[in-house]
């Protein structure tokens, strides 16, 4: 059953956002298309929507019980892809950590894949489609005048903060956190709270357990690079989480 839900506010490439009857909080549905190179190749995979919206439900909570402040409020009770969270006016800056170099930073510099970097690397970049979602330096950031420096350093301590919750706990259940892509935004309150999702098409995971460098492959670049298997990826990727964390809270 569709939970109650007022108009459609945007729809995006993985998401439909929704009004709800609070002014101040909107629901989320997850939806089964899958899109990869700014929505050059696209998909669609039945049961993504669920298995989405299933592992960032858990993993905000994880984050909020140790202190990071999401925009997570409950999953719809009946409806496996729905979440109500907080309205943000979303940053456009799209917040990338890396542990472990891969896709576009071995792309564009002469580390190899795999190469790890301590501390983590962080990455920020202009969010918008239609530009492609550009690499920002530090004075085309001040140019452009998304974030003053005091936030932009609070978005930087909320990244690493996301990273050492996220790394340890994923190495328990066998996943190696290679990078993940965060977006902030600011609550009615003037919070900044972690927004939209976790999920393996905004993170890099790699299964510990497996040593080759295909197979072992848990997130969205199995459907860039052609490997098959992306929904038994992700499956196994939710699996392993609701292991950990079992009974994540209902809203509705
Ligand atoms: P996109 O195609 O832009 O990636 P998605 O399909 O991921 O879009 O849909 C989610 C959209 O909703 C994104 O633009 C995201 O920034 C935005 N969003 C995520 N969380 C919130 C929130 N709590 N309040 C308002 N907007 C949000
Ligand atoms: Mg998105």
């Amino acid at each position: 059953m569709t939970p109650d839900h007022g108009e459609l506010l945007y729809e995006g490439k993985a998401k439909r956002i929704y009004a709800s009857a609070m002014a101040d909080r909107v629901l989320v549905e997850f939806k089964d298309d899958a899109t990869a190179f700014n929505a050059r190749k696209r998909a669609r995979m039945e049961h993504k929507g669920r298995l989405n919206c299933q592992i960032s439900a858990r993993l905000f909570e994880l984050l909020e019980e140790e202190g990071v402040p999401t925009h997570y409020l409950g999953l719809a009770a009946d409806e496996e892809t729905w979440m109500m969270v907080k309205r943000v006016e979303i940053i456009p800056l799209e917040v990338v950590l890396r542990n472990i170099a891969a896709g576009s930073l071995c792309r564009e510099t002469p580390i190899r894949a795999g190469t790890a970097i301590e501390p983590a690397l962080l990455d920020l970049y202009y969010k918008d489609d239609a530009l492609g979602d550009p690499l920002l330096t530090q004075a085309r950031l001040r140019l452009l005048g998304v974030a003053d420096d005091a936030r932009l350093s609070a978005i930087e301590k909320l990244a690493r903060k996301v990273n050492a919750v996220l790394v340890p706990f994923l190495a328990g259940i066998d996943l190696q956190l290679v990078d993940f892509k965060l977006e902030l935004g600011i609550s009615k309150n003037g919070d900044l709270l972690l927004a939209d999702e976790i999920s393996p098409d905004t993170c890099r995971l790699w299964d510990s357990r497996i040593e080759d460098s295909n197979d072992r492959i848990l997130d969205k670049d199995r459907f860039r690079k052609d490997l098959g298997g992306v929904m038994d990826a992700y499956g196994e990727v939710f699996k392993r989480v609701q292991g950990a964390c079992p009974n994540p809270r209902n809203y509705l």
